[in-house]
């Protein structure tokens, strides 16, 4: 039987920000197609947490803490992962922060840390993982934007700027690294629930209900509504298209 173009038995995926909300539904995804995950975050606890459950899906997992936007630290993951398991095939660079202050009041501390750990961490570890994939004939990258990629918001300029920006810097790196074979594509997040969108609902009560007013599918996504996408992207499947970002967000940016 010809294999699956969606499996990745034996694959290895980075995934940032592996450890909770949309990470972890995207290692939970790519596990199920077969990769071993190494699962970065900065909280370790969290990180070992989510680890042994990625194992309970009959892969490996390799928890690791590491700040992004660091790039000694982001060097030491990529020969971290080398070294536990010989090859990188794929990586994601979920990780993510949001400061929320309009333009006028945001400070300018603030402003670098969501560019350094939205932004700055995508360059920093596609250009560690380049080598290795590059030697090893391909490899996969996926950024994650925002629909703050394609809209603005007035509350939040440092994070519009960073996820427009992955948009731009996966065509960048698409149209560099495609002679080599590595694939890099942007997916969109519409409103998923997770520990960032709940801090974003205590701060804004008026959020959950405009969201679900506002979203054609009628609700909230969750976490597994990433997998699906991850998974093709890293896979055989998407092989002949890189540089695009695809919006998975129940139809949020489809409507005017
Ligand atoms: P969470 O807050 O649940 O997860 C954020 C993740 O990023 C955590 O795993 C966190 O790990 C990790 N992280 C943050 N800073 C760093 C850092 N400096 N170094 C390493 N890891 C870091 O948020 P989401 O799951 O919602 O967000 C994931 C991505 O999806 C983000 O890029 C976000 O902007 C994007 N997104 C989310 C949407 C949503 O509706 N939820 C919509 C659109 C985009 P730890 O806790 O260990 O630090």
């Amino acid at each position: 039987m010809t294999a699956s173009p969606f499996d990745l038995s034996g694959k290895v995926a980075i995934i940032t920000g592996g450890n909770g909300g949309i990470g972890l539904g995207m290692a939970r995804g790519l596990a199920r197609a077969g990769a071993n995950i190494v699962v970065v975050g900065r909280n370790e606890a969290k990180s070992k947490t989510a680890a042994a459950e990625i194992e309970q899906l009959g892969v490996k997992a390799l928890p690791l803490t590491v700040d992004v936007s660091d790039k000694a630290a982001v060097t030491a993951l990529v020969d971290a992962t080398l070294s536990a398991f010989g090859r990188l095939d794929i990586l994601i660079n979920n990780a993510g922060i949001n400061i929320r202050n309009p333009a006028d009041t945001l400070d300018l501390n603030d402003w670098h840390k969501v560019i350094d750990t939205n932004l700055t961490s995508a360059f920093l570890c596609a250009q560690a993982a380049y080598p290795t994939m590059k030697k090893a004939g391909g490899g996969k990258i996926i950024n994650v934007g925002s629909m703050m990629s394609i809209f603005g918001a007035g509350f939040l300029p440092a994070y519009a700027a960073s996820k427009g920006g992955i948009v731009q810097f996966t065509k960048a790196i698409a149209s560099s690294w495609a002679q080599d074979n590595i694939q890099a594509n942007a997916v969109l997040p519409g409103w998923i629930d997770t520990e960032l969108t709940q801090k974003g609902r205590a701060q804004i009560p008026t959020l959950h209900d405009a969201v679900l007013a506002r979203t054609p599918a009628k609700r909230w996504g969750n976490p597994d509504d990433l997998a699906g996408t991850a998974v093709f992207l890293s896979s055989s499947a998407s092989d002949f298209l890189t540089g695009i970002s695809i919006p998975v967000d129940g139809g949020y940016s489809a409507q005017g």
